[in-house]
């Protein structure tokens, strides 16, 4: 352990995948948690209030699982824990629909709220209530609110330890809440070997400019011709994958509303949630999607057995 530790030093170097550009396949992803979970309210709704709260996740994800049908697409969902203990069927569900089931933690703590041997308690019970639920073995991880950072980099080893051979944590720009300019924009292998590969989420950059082309609250609140061409950027910039991520709750104009939260994050979380699902369409007609240990594998040879 003590060598692994040592070896997670912030020093990545990004991968090309060594595949034609006609084969490159874009990621779809969703963060599968609760409206209540999000950071945006975490000043306004303490967890000790969430056993109260009106559950809206199964509704929400299986608006997604229909959306996905019908456009015939395979996704990855990084579910929290708290929802598989609560909803295993929603996990199952979410197997059964062919779609590859990892892991986002227990209960949407940020890397910095947790000490490394908490964090590694962590994932070792998120990941097994997800296993048991879905019948399938968890390789994937994404940290809450993308918060991988220099400080955080020894939890790589945690990870490979835990049975993860991917993650996707990283945001390689900078917003007002999470972000890693210095991080590669391309997957790249975090430790000295190739023992676990970190996926960046997508960013179109402009000058020293990065701005996030990758879904979340940017995409719903931008027009879709804007949201296609950030992606487009980003793409024709790196040559790499894009990865795209959304929430279940972005597609809920009905979920309750928490009234006493700054302007700016109700502003985020609630614009737009009714034309959600129409531009998600749009989007998923656009270009080829696939799951993210199906990426892995095609363009850069990493085995996972799901
Ligand atoms: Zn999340």
């Amino acid at each position: 352990m003590k060598n692994a530790v040592e070896a997670a030093q912030f020093n990545p170097v990004a991968k090309q995948a060594s595949i034609g550009i006609d084969e490159i396949q874009h990621v779809f992803s969703v963060d599968v948690e609760e409206w209540f979970q999000v950071g945006a309210f975490e000043n306004s709704l303490s967890r000790s209030d969430w056993s109260d709260l009106e559950s809206r996740v199964v509704i929400q994800t299986e608006k997604i699982l229909s959306l996905l049908e019908r456009t015939n697409v395979k996704a990855t969902f990084f579910c929290l824990g708290w929802v598989a203990e609560r909803e295993p069927e929603l996990i199952k569900k979410i197997s059964d629909h062919g779609h590859e089931v990892a892991c986002h933690g227990m209960d949407h703590r940020r890397l910095y709220q947790m000490d490394a041997d908490t964090f590694y308690q962590d994932i070792l019970h998120s990941k097994a209530l997800l296993e048991k639920a879905s019948g399938q073995t968890v390789y994937g991880y994404r940290a809450p609110s993308f918060s991988m950072s220099e400080n955080t980099w020894d939890y790589y080893p945690r990870m490979i330890e835990a049975g993860f051979k991917y993650s996707s944590s990283v945001f390689p720009g900078k917003t007002d809440h999470y972000g890693m300019p210095s991080a590669p924009r391309l997957p790249f292998y975090p430790l000295s070997d190739e023992s676990i590969i970190e996926v960046p989420m997508t960013v179109s950059r402009f000058g020293s400019l990065s701005l996030p082309a990758s879904g979340g609250g940017y995409f719903r609140l931008l027009p879709s011709f804007l949201s296609k061409a950030l992606m487009t950027r980003a793409f024709t910039q790196t040559n790499g994958s894009t990865i795209f991520y959304m929430h279940p709750w972005e597609v809920d104009p009905e979920q309750p509303r928490v009234t006493d939260a700054p302007f700016l994050s109700k502003f985020r979380h609630y614009s737009r949630q009714n034309v959600m699902e129409e531009k998600l369409e749009v989007i998923l007609k656009s270009q080829p999607f696939t799951r993210m240990d199906h990426m892995l594998n095609a363009q850069y040879r990493i085995e996972m057995g799901n």
